[in-house]
């Protein structure tokens, strides 16, 4: 159906910054570089300024950073690694993939990792910890990191989803061994195809990962160092992505403008939770807005019958997909959200017109 909110508009974000793009595109085509270029290092260089990391390693995906992060972090069989029972599947599939054995924890009211539930799932295997900055809102990191280092756990960020949060100041990504970014073209820095990459610290593990993502091989000797996979972020992504970065700061902030007029437009609603915490510490950029109506799938759908296209990201956690084989620890808090989530509308393409249209739905159905 055409709606009259759309959740995302990528050809109207293109028309924003067609000139910029169009130029980044023929400077590629126009030398020819597609592979490990200097489009490549610049992208990298300014991501890791922007996260405040020493290094930045361009991948193909939020997945890839994810895997060869576990990898470099010599996370295997024989390991357990706690990550949250709701997130988006390739945080645990990254987990089996390198053979080890994922322990889901349930998340709290703000869809993280519910910190206080962790120790009771670290056990004598357990290696890691990957708390999932969810909707652009960061899971407690100094929680994490101090029960990280009283058990010797190694935490790697999947902050896939909160490009540009922090908490005091410190950059989501910047926490952990690694942080691991996302640039599918929906996230809140979106390339145009999958795309990727960690920030570190650390010296070795970037060689590492650089090697990994191309083979194994070391691009200035030729020799390789290890079984790798092709994973190398694309020199036209990230030329594209290196202009839309520039743009980031602005568009954070319009984000929070259009989240601070649902606040108010959306404020004492019954039954309506709002995606705000009142941590004034947690820099929230809201990649998605995400409500929890207790009317559950009548309140999206009513929505979307109204015109505003709405996800409801996850109806069914992704632990109870049978072939997952994943194990259901009861995750109270999880079951919950999953019935009751709605994200709405949240995207720079937004006019004023489409976010008061928005909130007048909203209130429309609690007026039915
Ligand atoms: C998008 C996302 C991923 C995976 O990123 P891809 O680039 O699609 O592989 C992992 N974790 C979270 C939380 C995500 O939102």
């Amino acid at each position: 159906m055409a709606y009259r909110v759309r959740f995302v508009d990528p050809a109207k974000n293109y028309a924003m910054i067609k000139e910029e793009i169009d130029r980044a595109y023929l400077e590629v085509m126009s030398r020819g570089d597609l592979v490990d270029r200097a489009q490549l290092r610049s992208f990298e260089g300014n991501l890791a300024q922007y996260v405040g990391t020493k290094f930045a390693v361009g991948l193909n995906s939020g997945y890839d950073a994810l895997h060869i992060s576990l990898r470099a972090a010599r996370v295997g069989p024989g390991h357990e690694v706690i990550v949250p029972a709701h997130t988006f599947v390739a945080t645990c599939s990254a987990v089996v993939n390198v053979g080890a054995t994922p322990v889901l924890v349930d998340v709290g009211r703000d869809f993280n990792i519910d910190v206080g539930r962790i120790e009771e799932a670290i056990t004598g295997r357990t290696r890691a910890i990957i708390p999932v900055h969810l909707n652009g809102y960061m899971a407690d990191m100094p929680a994490v990191m101090a029960l990280a280092a009283s058990h010797g756990l190694v935490v790697v960020e999947d902050a896939c989803q909160s490009l540009g949060s922090s908490i005091h100041g410190k950059p989501a990504g910047s926490w952990g061994l690694t942080g691991c970014w996302s640039f599918y073209p929906f996230k809140i820095l979106g390339g145009y195809g999958d795309a990727g990459a960690i920030t570190t610290d650390d010296p070795d593990l970037a060689l590492l990962a650089r090697r990994l993502r191309y083979n194994g091989e070391d691009r200035d000797t030729g020799e390789y160092h290890a079984h790798g996979f092709t994973c190398l972020l694309d020199n036209l992504q990230a030329a594209f992505l290196d202009v839309k970065l520039r743009h980031l700061p602005a568009w954070i902030a319009k984000r929070k403008r259009i989240a601070a007029t649902y606040r108010e437009g959306l404020a004492g609603l019954p039954g309506l939770l709002l995606p705000h915490y009142d941590r004034p510490a947690f820099n929230h950029v809201y990649q998605n807005y995400v409500v929890r109506a207790e009317e559950g799938t009548a309140f999206s759908d009513y929505l979307k019958e109204h015109g505003v296209e709405v996800l409801t990201q996850f109806r069914k956690p992704y632990y109870r997909h049978a072939a997952l084989a994943l194990v259901d620890r009861g995750f109270p808090e999880t079951e919950a959200l999953c019935r009751e989530v709605c994200s709405l509308p949240m995207s720079v393409e937004l006019s004023d017109e489409d976010i008061s249209y928005v909130v007048e739905t909203v209130r429309a159905f609690y007026h039915r």
